[in-house]
């Protein structure tokens, strides 16, 4: 693929649901941000591994095992290459974005805040990137700030530069934002956190499949994503983390596999990354991402960011036609979500149309609602785009929301 035009046509069909009809009508799937649809090679990984190779890892001296455990620990290797980490080490499994902040919420929050010390997050987060934040100050006393953004839906730089101060000991924010597809200045808000000596965290939930990675260059502490918004399984993802804070943090779960002995009196921890993945880990999941890693690298992370902005611009300019629209998120720096209202129509009628004419959005408050309350909407309609969109999709959007304007106007 690489080098060669982008050919949505020959991507797509690596997308076997691309082929179903919904309601009558081929499925537009516009619904990307809250989870990707799976390429036949993921599908095929994952039956394979359970037609053949099935069994747990690390324990076994038995074959299954040992190829289990082998094309699990690959996945390691695969999703350390994919994020650019120095270290194995420091790629531990976790069951998603969710799970990742939660983690570094109370394995390394807990150990390290305390009354008067502040978390910094910003408007813009994901519920995921709030609430862990929000139970660890209660249980360490510790303060949650949060950064303002403007009408356009982008950080104010001088507020974030104001909110770092000496107290701060954790600043947590999204790479890219769900419900606006802002991009984060993500290197200088680390390099901003850094001077005061703080840890950064990055929710890369929605970067992950769009923009490549590259954990070294970022110098973040922490970043964690999702597989399944990456075309990988439910279920797994990437916490990344540096070596020095993982290995003086405290386990999160105790189980198997995360020690090294145990008795009644003292249990000796494994090293890392064990340490972090107690009981029998995300073997299938694992196993399917890396398949999925593997299929983006080989169609280019830079080629489909290409393609993608491109596309997004597209459906920017078709969704700026209608008229009583109005975009929620509008950063000059955006991935592709299309959030918008229209005055017509509340956002879930728009939504069931839209679903009656074979297009999947989502509709609500994205799992951000104190950004609805920012812009003073009870909700939005989605729209987000992935590498196999193509004009054809956002054009079905478009007359979908042309026949909303007839039925409600
Ligand atoms: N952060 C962001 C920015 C997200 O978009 C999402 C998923 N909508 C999450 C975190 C949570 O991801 P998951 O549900 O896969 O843990």
């Amino acid at each position: 693929m690489k080098g060669t035009t982008y050919d949505v046509a020959r991507i797509r069909e690596d997308f076997p649901i691309l082929r179903r009809e919904v309601n009558g009508h081929p499925l537009v799937y516009l619904d990307n941000a809250a989870s990707a649809q799976k390429p036949q090679v993921v599908i095929d990984t994952l039956d394979e591994y359970y037609r053949e190779h099935n069994a747990n890892v690390h324990r076994g001296l038995h074959t299954l095992s040992e190829e289990a455990t082998t094309a699990y620990e690959e996945g390691r290797e695969v999703s350390r290459r994919f994020i650019n980490a120095g270290s194995l080490e420091e790629v531990i499994f976790v069951r998603g974005t969710t799970e990742g902040i939660n983690l570094v919420a109370q394995s390394y929050g807990r150990t390290h805040l305390q009354r008067g010390d502040e978390v910094l997050i910003t408007y813009m987060e994901h519920h995921s990137n709030i609430v862990p934040w929000q139970i660890v100050c209660e249980q360490t006393g510790a303060t949650l700030k949060v950064c303002p953004i403007d009408e356009h839906g982008q950080l104010v730089w001088e507020s974030f530069e104001a909110l770092v101060g000496a107290r701060t000991k954790i600043v947590a924010f999204a790479h890219i934002s769900n419900a606006l597809g802002t991009i984060n200045p993500v290197r200088r808000m680390v390099e901003k956190a850094h001077e005061v000596g703080a840890v950064t965290v990055i929710d890369g939930a929605q970067a992950a499949p769009h923009l490549r990675i590259d954990v070294q260059a970022l110098d973040c502490d922490f970043y964690t994503f999702s597989g399944h918004k990456m075309f990988a399984p439910t279920g797994v993802g990437v916490l990344y983390g540096k070596k020095h804070l993982l290995e003086a943090m405290p386990p999160w779960q105790g189980g198997g596999d995360m020690i090294k002995t145990v008795s009644f009196e003292r249990t000796v921890y494994n090293a890392l990354p064990y340490k972090f993945e107690a009981g029998t880990p995300i073997i299938a999941g694992v196993i399917g991402m890396a398949a999925a890693m593997r299929y983006l690298e080989e169609v280019g992370l830079d080629r489909i960011a290409a393609y993608e902005a491109e596309l997004l611009e597209y459906g920017t300019r078709r969704l700026q036609e209608i008229p009583g629209l109005r975009l929620i998120g509008t950063a000059s720096q955006k991935a592709g979500v299309l959030s918008f209202v229209m005055d017509v129509a509340h956002p879930h009628d728009i939504g069931t149309i839209l679903s009656h004419e074979g297009v999947a959005v989502r509709t609500g408050h994205h799992c951000a609602q104190p950004l609805m309350d920012f812009f003073q909407v009870p909700a939005t309609v989605r729209a987000s785009l992935a590498l196999y969109n193509d004009r054809d999709d956002l054009d079905a959007l478009v007359r979908g929301l042309e026949k909303v304007r007839r039925l409600f106007a």
